[in-house]
């Protein structure tokens, strides 16, 4: 993880009507394009080779597919070939998470899901173009197929970008998102290492005291009142195939707000804990986990999960500037394994256990601390290093 690797500028897009209607019939073809590539990839996955393995998906035969359908649909034909190709990548991309995924055995609330149909009314616009896709000129953006747009530069963009992404929120504001090679700014060595779990009450119990991110509680007013709006949606929705009511939309946008801010809010809290833990530790030993939002999670579940993510990725985006080694941790086991002795519990421990009681070497300790050291431990780094409890002391 270490080296400086691409980080992503965000800027707000100004866009005519016209331009509207461009972007939408762009991201009508790309749509038809990943829903075609989903069903063969489905198909696949039914397919076993008769040698037992699973059938392969490399993007030579949906490249194929593309050529033949632009050539056979004039429709697909008057669309840039860019960022077709690119969504068939994005198909292959998301589905070879998913089977990498379960090839490693996590557990399924932690796995990528296998790429699905996007549908019309749900999907939000994105278009990708690769670096023959597009380019600036004149501080504007050119995208393939002829599309000129205006871009709000609410900050400079450190040096030329690889790759754009347009996309278009819930509150229908579209964005350029560009990729650039980031610039490292080291920070001086302190010779400290930290252990890091992800975790319900706390988002991260570290090895330091000093350094545990407790839950926030900041999202709780404007929680309540998301629920309250996605009632009022429930309440107002139509029959299916019919247009929406004035009053669901009403309620929709002021859901999307709403949201939008907590987003906000979590981002904030996570930059600010994440730059403090690369300002103070060289090496950090971080679980690996990755909340995958399933409809069947509670709204507090789902806020917590979406904690963890803002908090990861903001410390591995903070450690990659400041050049800080970071260490991804398999999650399997972290809270069953002993961190003094090594030993595994013999049974899962309940969530409402809070205490580790080390049942072959008599550690006791608090349970997200001790998987916090497990952390350190799996990472191979010193765990004499941080700030460790006697046995039988705490
Ligand atoms: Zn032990």
């Amino acid at each position: 993880m270490n080296g400086a690797g691409h980080v992503r500028y965000t800027y707000r897009l100004r866009v005519s009507s016209t331009g509207l209607s461009w972007l939408g019939a762009e991201w009508a073809r790309c749509r038809w394009v990943w829903n075609e590539c989903v069903a063969v990839s489905r198909k696949l996955n039914g397919l076993n080779r008769p040698d037992g393995q699973k059938a392969a998906c490399g993007p030579a035969e949906p490249d194929e597919m593309l050529t033949q359908a632009r050539q056979s649909m004039a429709w697909l034909r008057e669309g840039a070939s860019v960022p077709q190709q690119q969504t068939i990548r994005d198909v292959a991309k998301s589905r070879a998470k998913a089977l990498k995924d379960i090839g490693a055995g996590l557990p399924m609330r932690q796995r990528a899901g296998m790429p699905r149909t996007k549908r019309k009314r749900e999907a939000l616009p994105t278009l990708n173009y690769t670096r023959r896709g597009f380019r600036l000129k004149d501080g504007r953006l050119h995208l393939a197929g002829g599309l000129v747009l205006t871009v709000v530069w609410s900050r400079d963009l450190p040096s030329a970008p690889t790759s754009v992404r347009a996309y278009r929120d819930s509150l229908g504001h579209w964005y350029a998102s560009f990729v650039v090679e980031a610039a490292t700014e080291p920070l001086p060595a302190t010779g400290a290492v930290i252990g890091i779990d992800w975790g319900v009450r706390e988002t991260a119990t570290t090895t330091s005291d000093e350094h545990d991110l407790p839950h926030a509680e900041h999202g709780r007013t404007a929680a309540s009142k998301l629920a309250r709006y996605h009632r009022m949606m429930a309440r107002r929705r139509t029959p299916k195939y019919t247009p929406d009511s004035a009053g669901y939309k009403r309620a929709g946008r002021a859901a999307a707000k709403v949201s939008k801010k907590i987003v906000r809010q979590r981002q904030d809290t996570a930059r600010k804990w994440a730059k403090s833990i690369v300002r103070d530790f060289d090496h950090l030993a971080v679980e690996d986990f990755r909340p995958r939002f399933l409809a069947r999670s509670t709204m507090a579940r789902k806020a917590a999960d979406a904690a963890i993510a803002a908090a990861k990725t903001a410390l591995i985006e903070m450690a990659r500037k400041h050049g800080r080694a970071v260490h991804l941790v398999h999650p399997a086991h972290t809270t069953m394994d002993c961190a003094q002795c090594g030993a595994r519990a013999k049974h899962r421990i309940p969530l409402s256990e809070r205490t580790y009681t080390c049942t072959a070497c008599g550690t006791v300790s608090p349970r997200d601390r001790n998987s916090a050291r497990v952390m350190l431990v799996r990472a191979g780094l010193n765990p004499a290093g941080a700030d460790l409890v006697s046995p039988g002391v705490c």
